[in-house]
């Protein structure tokens, strides 16, 4: 049984909608992963019925839109048959000394109220087992009963599922995707949200340390995971240009960060209508590098006129680490990710008429259109590259 969250709240024909979408994903997923299922869709609830109820759980639980997931038996709605079921269950998983509770809820609006049933049951577990306790506040092991007009669910756990919106419901992004560790999980947290991703990743060629590409084919290809059965695409420009012309017209070391920063916008901004994306995200975090002061996100975002996203806004750096290690995109060993063209003295606080001035002499539109006649695709698709550049 899948449980989801927000859709609650929306009007019938949008609940309708997101439902239709939720389905088609989670479809999408256990068939890329090989499992055979079919659903049932009772109010509130997703019944998904297969023979591989653990593989089937733990795809569910990564699917968006999703809150939790509980492998269920599934009884009458007759309240021996479900009594029985709690007390086998139970007896599985609980031994003298031990306490528990158990959780119940009912549909109907007639016959004993939900509390009602949970005594029902507790007693009868209490019964059977010797040597029990009952806890309610803290227990050992929580059994949880739902009784609705088809039948009785029984399960005693719930597995913890991403929530958000289902994939694909809110529109395409164009997501700026690094080598770090920022950039994957701005990405994620807008997939969770109901977008599909298009990432670019700017590729500056000798500026670049040497694994600096590969670890962000990688953290695409991890993405990839979290919309399985959907192809994800990387774009990957070329932009060793730019650095060549900061260093060639000896331009202020301390504006490459911000100048690097309003390219990738520029870019981006070109792309976007290609793509059919209606924003651009990027991990930028307020205060984390020079380049991140608000003074210049505002000049980076005066680069171009397009709505630009950035959720990590708000996020500690111990945050966003352990969002990444949950969402699988975070490496210990990444290699050498270095950038050989950032100085040792950024500017803080950039001045927009002297970087436009800059920019101009470095005549940036020749080299935005150059980035862009140098674009190669990576695909990937459930969590492996399937079209390599
Ligand atoms: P990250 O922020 O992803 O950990 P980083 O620390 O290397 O990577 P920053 O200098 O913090 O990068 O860049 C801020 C944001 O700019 C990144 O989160 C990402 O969205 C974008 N960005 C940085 N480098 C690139 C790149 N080479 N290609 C595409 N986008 C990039
Ligand atoms: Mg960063």
């Amino acid at each position: 049984m899948a449980r989801y969250g927000e859709l609650f709240l929306k009007s019938k024909p949008v609940k309708f909608h997101f439902i239709g979408m939720l389905l088609r994903n989670i479809g999408k997923a256990l068939s890329a992963s090989g499992l055979s299922y079919h659903f049932e869709t009772p109010r509130g609830r997703i019944l998904i019925h297969g023979n591989q109820p653990e593989a089937i759980s733990s795809v569910v639980s990564r699917i968006f839109g999703i809150v939790d997931v509980s492998i269920c038996s599934r009884t009458s709605p007759r309240l021996d048959d479900i009594c029985g079921e709690a007390v086998s269950l139970a007896s599985a998983n609980l031994r003298a000394g031990m306490s528990f509770a158990v959780r119940a809820k009912r549909q109907q609006k007639t016959g004993l109220d939900s509390q009602e049933l949970g005594t029902l049951i507790g007693s009868a577990v209490f019964d059977h087992i010797p040597g029990l306790e009952v806890d309610l506040d803290t227990p050992d092991y929580e059994i949880f009963v739902e009784v609705r007009d088809f039948g009785g669910l029984v399960y005693d756990s719930r597995i913890a599922a991403p929530g958000g919106l289902p994939w694909g419901t809110q529109g395409r992004v164009l997501a700026l995707l690094s080598s770090g560790i920022d950039s994957p999980v701005a990405s994620w947290l807008m997939m969770k949200r109901g977008c599909e991703t298009t990432h670019l990743h700017l590729d500056a060629g000798r500026w670049a340390g040497k694994d600096v590409a590969l670890a962000a084919i990688e953290n695409h290809r991890r993405l990839s995971r979290w919309c399985p059965g959907n192809p994800l695409s990387l774009v990957i420009a070329d932009s060793e240009i730019l650095y060549d012309r900061m260093d060639e017209l000896h331009i202020a070391p301390r504006y490459r960060c911000v100048i690097c920063k309003r390219f990738m916008q520029r870019v981006a901004g070109c792309l976007m209508e290609k793509e059919g994306a209606l924003a651009v995200i990027t991990g930028e975090n307020l205060g984390q590098v020079a380049s991140q002061t608000l003074a210049n996100l505002s000049v980076i975002s005066e680069a171009v006129m397009i709505p630009v996203l950035r959720p990590l806004i708000t996020y500690d750096k111990e945050e966003i680490i352990a969002l990444a290690r949950r969402i699988g995109t975070f490496d210990a060993h990444p290699g050498d990710l270095t950038c050989r063209t950032v100085p040792s003295m950024p500017a803080t606080a950039a001045i927009l008429e002297v970087i436009k001035k800059c920019e101009e002499k470095m005549n940036i539109e020749e080299i935005t259109d150059g980035t862009l006649s140098e674009i190669q695709f990576v695909i990937a698709l459930n969590g492996e590259i399937v079209k390599d550049m």
